[in-house]
């Protein structure tokens, strides 16, 4: 089985197979086998059962890896502190993560704080973001999240 696992939709764990190879259930047509794939650090899992072991791992790694549309990677604090030194002004899709503010289209301001927090709003409104903050109290995406990926 080397399909790559993708991670965890809910927490963005590491997948693993939990448990594989052992006899499930003597079924008309030969032995099945069970297989589990989940997040080790949620538990969140998918379980399928084949007639054999190899079937049962392929497709609980398929279950698991279904997905609807996936979901935009969040930008990164170098992707970020680029767009902030460009005079050009982009929309960021700010999510927030805390009450301080809410989740919405930024647009980029020039970075008046010297690297230290990520400068943005909207005419005559501006807001900015602590860079020791990004991932607890606040993330941003080049696009909404919901939107999918078309
Ligand atoms: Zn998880």
């Amino acid at each position: 089985m080397s399909d790559k696992l993708l991670p965890c939709p809910f927490c963005g764990g590491e997948a693993k197979i939990i448990s594989h190879g052992k006899p499930y259930r003597k079924v008309l047509g030969g032995q099945t086998y069970r297989t589990t794939v989940g997040c080790s650090i949620c538990t969140a899992n998918v379980s399928q059962a084949a007639f054999s072991k190899d079937k049962s791992c392929e497709e609980a790694a398929a279950a698991w890896n279904r997905r609807t549309n996936p979901p935009p990677l969040p930008l990164t604090v170098e992707q970020l502190k680029a767009l902030n030194a460009e005079p050009l002004k982009h929309w960021v899709w700010i999510e927030i993560l805390d009450t301080s503010a809410f989740s919405a289209y930024y647009r980029t301001y020039a970075d008046y704080t010297d690297g230290k927090e990520f400068c943005c709003g909207w005419p005559g409104v501006g807001y900015s973001w602590d860079y020791c903050d990004y991932g607890k109290t606040w993330i941003a995406y080049d696009r909404k999240p919901e939107e999918g990926s078309q």
